[in-house]
């Protein structure tokens, strides 16, 4: 097991950067996941972890051994891809094997070890099966086990899970993160798809443009995203940006107001006509106007209704608001009985407005 810290590592590809000063220190055991849009620079992060890829600058730490001029096979981990790359004419326990095999591992290891890594995969009655004779999921638990087998000090994964069909993606990503309880091996995950991350890590990293925007556990970039990039990234729909402009004590969105919560007010001491992205996660839309007096800061909305999505315990709304273009999305309990076109009010939760700085996208609020 190891720690793995970065120190301002830099990658330029003609002199484009593809990633930009990045640090962080993953500490021993710990799953962390690099997340963020297609082209921000996750891969070109684990590549350069692995030795696929040098830095163009900055340095990288195992175990506080220095690696940049350690070549790939030589840095004890084990990267494991989205198209998992097995040899199709090796049986599966030979694909098992084959990092051990290189190492210059005895037969009796070779085997030890192929049987351990085939029970904690579920691989045990695959073992004489080549590749084409197995499942997309099944490949995959063979690639993992290749890579489980060597015992590697750092695991690193570029999106495993990302060509398997929605169910056995569910399934495979329990399983990982079990095996990770159970091994303990330090790990550095890479996705586009933040449930995976929410789900999986114990740290995230979430990137854009090359650059670090945020690194916390699922809770924190959830609840205070440092900025609009993480707060429509993180979340699922995404929070609600609504284009605002303050004005004695109240915020103007397209047309209509919504008062500007008292602690907000003196938070961020807005000026008449100052404009302002508002957030709004779906779950702090609610449909119809508050039951009673409205608890703490509740703003009621004219919208209409676009899209009614039922999914069963809950109902998804897409809305707009009359006049504006964007629609936004709110999340209703249980079956809605709305079509589009409808007209209807809209709660918005002031407690739960967050506020972003217009140019920048950094959270004031
Ligand atoms: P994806 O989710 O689509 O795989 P990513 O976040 O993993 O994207 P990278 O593959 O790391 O992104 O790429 C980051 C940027 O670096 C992109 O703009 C990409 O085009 C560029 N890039 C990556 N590898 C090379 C290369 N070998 N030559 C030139 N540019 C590259």
């Amino acid at each position: 097991m190891a720690i793995v810290r970065l120190e301002e590592i830099t990658r330029q590809f003609d002199r484009v950067p593809a990633i930009e000063n990045i640090s962080f220190e993953v500490p021993d055991g710990q799953f962390w996941v690099l997340v963020g849009p297609s082209g921000c620079g996750k891969s070109t992060i684990l590549r350069t972890i692995a030795g696929l890829e040098s830095a163009t600058s900055g340095r990288i730490y195992i175990d506080n051994c220095l690696v940049n001029d350690i070549p790939a096979r030589d840095r004890d981990v084990a990267m494991v891809f989205q198209n998992y790359a097995l040899y199709p004419h090796m049986s599966v326990a030979d694909n098992l094997a084959f990092g051990l095999k290189m190492r210059g591992a005895d037969r009796q290891t070779q085997q030890r070890q192929v049987q351990a890594v085939a029970r904690s995969l579920s691989l045990e009655l695959l073992l004489d099966r080549k590749p084409k004779q197995l499942s997309g999921g099944q490949q995959q638990r063979v690639a993992l086990g290749r890579a489980i087998a060597r015992e590697p000090k750092v695991f690193l994964l570029d999106e495993p899970l990302s060509n398997l069909d929605a169910q056995l993606r569910d399934d495979t990503r329990a399983e990982l993160k079990q095996l990770h309880q159970r091994l303990g091996i330090t790990t550095i995950y890479v996705t586009h798809d933040q449930i995976e991350a929410m789900t999986l890590a114990d740290r995230i990293v979430i990137l854009d443009g090359g650059r670090i925007q945020q690194i916390g556990d699922p809770q924190t970039v959830y609840t205070q995203p440092a900025n609009r990039m993480v707060a429509t990234f993180i979340g699922n729909p995404p929070m609600n940006i609504f284009s605002a402009t303050y004005h004695e004590g109240h915020f103007a969105i397209a047309g209509q107001t919504m008062p500007c919560p008292g602690v907000l007010r003196r938070a961020i001491a807005p000026s008449p006509g100052q404009t302002f992205d508002l957030g709004l996660r779906p779950e702090a839309i609610a449909i119809g106007s508050p039951q009673s007096s409205p608890p703490g800061d509740l703003a009621t909305l004219t919208a209409i209704v676009e899209l009614v999505e039922p999914l069963g315990r809950e109902t998804l709304m897409r809305l707009t608001l009359p006049g504006s273009p964007t629609s936004f999305a709110a999340i209703a309990p249980g079956r809605v009985q709305s079509h589009p076109g409808d007209r209807l009010t809209v709660s918005f939760d002031g407690d739960r407005l967050f506020v972003f700085d217009r140019a920048t996208g950094s959270t004031l609020y």
